[in-house]
């Protein structure tokens, strides 16, 4: 008797996300697709527990990422990811926290939560997926947006300078910083997978396009011209100085690892701190049982 074998392919990546949430919102030839494609890759390759693992969003097309993820993932309000993800990690160094967010959501909103993560070393994955717009609520100017595109707020061409968010990081005190296009793939799992081994807050920028909001009033194309033109002007410059990797309308996109670091995280610095002030009374976070619950009385099982 012949056994029926299923032969439907299925790609490697479909057991990361929630299918039944397919059709997804993204435009065609949005990128954020593409990056979520490599998280996933990411998630293979570094072979992290994946129930030691959550995420966390904010607000806008990048956010919904949160949705797509057959991850324990967490879709916060706008700008608000880095404080709750910083709030998981303190409740739980075991978890391995990853915050992904667009570029409006970590660097505008979000803007003053992104600095002092980076400053405390708050072990955090940072990726963000930079279309130089807010796109979700109409494709405004972002502190993202080049000098001279055409955005709905500023339709005869931006004035304002705008961030270069690898410097930002780098300056506040990021550990892992990188920079890669939906173009660069496998570059960019491979970054995903060393941040998910890095200890600190690490920062992984995208560049992604916009076909909808960003690339049609700027006159760039589809989706596809883009792609090209993130091969015909990315340049790989492995430790480039953050200071010289700054974004241009249309320019030259240098991509790669700046900054790969280590300084004490910001656990590691409590835990030294109360040592030091607290001796014997200070009971560290149990790998097996959770926070100690103190003085409390408390013989509750359930609450560590
Ligand atoms: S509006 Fe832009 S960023 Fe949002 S899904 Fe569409 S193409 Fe992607």
């Amino acid at each position: 008797m012949s056994t029926l074998v299923n032969l439907e392919p299925t790609n490697p990546v479909e057991p990361f996300l929630r299918s039944d949430r397919m059709p997804h919102i993204w435009c065609p030839g949005c990128g954020i697709g593409t990056t979520v494609n490599c998280f996933a890759e990411a998630l293979i390759e570094s072979k992290i527990d994946l129930k030691s693992l959550a995420l966390v969003s904010g607000i806008g097309c990048t956010g919904r990422v949160a949705g797509y993820v057959k991850l324990d993932s967490f879709h916060t309000t706008h700008g608000r990811a880095i404080p709750f993800a910083t709030g998981m990690k303190l409740a739980n160094p075991k978890l391995n926290v990853v915050v992904y967010s667009g570029d409006g959501d970590l660097s505008a909103i979000g803007g003053n939560h992104l600095i002092h993560a980076a400053r405390r070393n708050i072990d955090l994955k940072v990726i963000c997926v930079n279309n130089l717009i807010y796109a979700m609520t109409g494709g405004q100017t972002a502190p993202t947006t080049p000098g001279h595109a055409v955005t709905s707020t500023s339709p005869y061409g931006t004035f304002e300078p705008s961030f270069n968010l690898p410097h930002l990081v780098e300056a506040a005190g990021a550990v892992y910083v990188a920079r890669w296009t939906t173009y660069h793939v496998r570059q960019l799992a491979r970054s995903i997978t060393e941040a998910f081994n890095k200890k600190g807050f690490s920062f992984i920028e995208v560049i992604s396009p916009c076909p909808t909001l960003y690339q049609r009033r700027n006159k760039l194309g589809d989706g596809l011209e883009t792609m090209k033109y993130y091969k015909e002007k990315s340049k790989t410059k492995h430790g480039c100085p953050t200071s010289e990797v700054g974004l241009t309308m249309q320019g030259e996109i240098i991509v790669g690892k700046f900054v790969d670091r280590d300084r004490p995280d910001y656990s590691t610095l409590l835990k030294a701190q109360m040592h030091e002030s607290l001796g014997d009374r200070y009971v560290d976070y149990d790998e097996e049982q959770g926070y100690a619950c103190g003085d409390g009385g408390c013989s509750e099982d359930s609450c560590h």
